[in-house]
């Protein structure tokens, strides 16, 4: 399993983009506006996208995709949104509602259009080839899930954005394996107030929830606020002890 890293920041500016990560050549998670890197034909070679949720950071160039490629997909094979029944509520109310964006699910014809919705919980593990997806609950503004990809030969897991929680952390538990964990720190600590409204993690909270943890794996940090990366990386290594840590970076990618 390959993993591309095209956006991993809070924000946008200065080369940073948001969260967005491909798997393989067919596989999205999330489609923030790291998805600009992409070249049409590797847009064109995603079949399915899994959100964690619907705030703008995490599906910004989803709706710029989908018309960038409408020539290039296949009206047999469409591109499936696999999300939580309350995100695709949203996107069809909020973004693909002719307003904001064309309802590309009814688009050429609703017969045969160019995405597809595929509700998915947590508890429903999806296997697509060899690697096998699983939603994990976390604690977050709005309904909000992370996802564990494992294969063979590794596996991988993506909190997407949460606060303090015991179900993100129990269902990591339940996996036989985990090397990578790209987990989110959004603020720093002197916004721990502010992470706890927001429903975001700083440095402390991942530390305390970190201790729940009970595989080793390697622990890529995301999700950060762009100018306070340097500060969330040293109060991360002054607070978590005993751990791997690693900045994410756009760019970065991994092979498991
Ligand atoms: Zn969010
Ligand atoms: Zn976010």
């Amino acid at each position: 399993m390959k993993i591309r890293i095209l956006g991993c920041s809070g924000g946008i500016g200065g080369g940073l983009h948001t969260t967005s990560i491909l798997v393989d050549h067919d596989i999205l998670i999330d489609a923030g506006t790291g998805v600009s890197s992409l070249t049409l034909d590797e847009m064109a070679g995603i079949q399915h996208l899994f959100l964690t949720h619907t705030h703008l950071d995490h599906i910004a160039c989803l709706p710029l995709m989908v018309d960038s490629i409408f020539d290039r997909i296949s009206r047999q094979r469409p591109l499936i949104i696999h999300a939580l029944p309350a995100s695709i509520d949203a996107l069809q109310k909020h973004i693909f509602n002719w307003a904001i964006w064309p309802d590309f699910a009814s688009l050429p014809s609703a017969d045969q259009p160019v995405i597809r919705y595929q509700p998915l919980n947590p508890g429903q593990p999806l296997t697509l080839g060899e690697r096998t997806l699983e939603m994990l609950p976390t604690n977050h503004i709005v309904p909000t899930v992370g996802y564990a990809i494992t294969t063979a030969t590794g596996a991988l897991a993506f909190s997407g954005d949460t606060t303090t929680n015991d179900t993100f952390w129990a269902g990591l538990n339940r996996l036989q394996r985990l090397d990578l964990l790209i987990v989110e720190t959004a603020f720093s600590n002197k916004d721990e107030e502010l992470s706890k409204l927001s429903r975001h993690y700083c440095p402390s909270l991942l530390a305390a929830d970190l201790k729940k943890l009970r595989h080793r794996p390697q622990i890529l940090l995301t999700h950060n606020k762009p100018g306070e990366e340097q500060r969330i990386w040293d109060e991360c290594q002054a607070e978590i002890q005993g751990r791997t840590l690693i900045r994410l970076v756009d760019g970065n990618t991994f092979e498991l």
